[in-house]
């Protein structure tokens, strides 16, 4: 899978492993960003960010969609744009919680889990999208225990490690 990740969120979560998003990167113009693209050869391109629904994205993805790509969009949810993509995956955040549009439109369902709370939390989407991921947050130890009781109590939620960071790749 290629990353495009987009500069700027509009929330600020405690446990937010992308801050350098929130300002970093740099100006591109969409056909700029398919040349870069165009360099690896994987099917499926993840939008995200820091909050990529803070920018419009119908140019992107309708041009990536014609050049053959398999669009993800990874998002809080808390934005609605009525952009087409193949997999939708809405993280709910409490500081500010998903609209219903984007939930409605949600094929994942993932939360960041960094206590019991969190997993509370989770329960409250369970209606929302087909699949249901739980995330420990940062792969802490504590927090990968608790989603594992979970799931194993909870047979539809599945357990999301952070893989990149366990072998070590950005
Ligand atoms: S929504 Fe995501 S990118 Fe934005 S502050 Fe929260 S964790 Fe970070």
């Amino acid at each position: 899978m290629v990353f495009v990740r987009l500069t700027g969120c509009n929330l600020r979560c405690d446990f937010c492993d992308t801050k350098y998003a929130f300002e970093a990167g740099e100006e591109m113009m969409v056909g700029e960003i398919l040349s870069e693209r165009e360099k690896y050869p994987s099917k499926w391109v993840c939008i995200t960010g820091g909050e990529p629904f803070i920018q419009p994205l119908d140019e992107l993805v309708g041009r990536l969609k014609a050049d053959g790509s398999l669009i993800q969009i990874e998002t809080n949810g808390t934005i609605f744009q009525p952009v087409t993509c193949d997999w939708l995956a809405v993280s709910p955040k409490k500081e500010r919680r998903p609209v219903e549009a984007m939930l409605e439109r949600a094929d994942e369902i993932k939360i960041v889990v960094d206590s019991k709370a969190a997993l509370d939390f989770a329960e409250e989407y369970e209606a929302w999208g087909t699949c249901h991921s739980v995330q420990p947050e940062n792969n802490h130890e504590e927090a990968t225990k608790l989603c594992l009781d979970f799931v194993a109590k909870h047979p539809q939620w599945r357990l999301s490690m952070q893989l990149h960071k366990l072998i070590n790749i950005r």
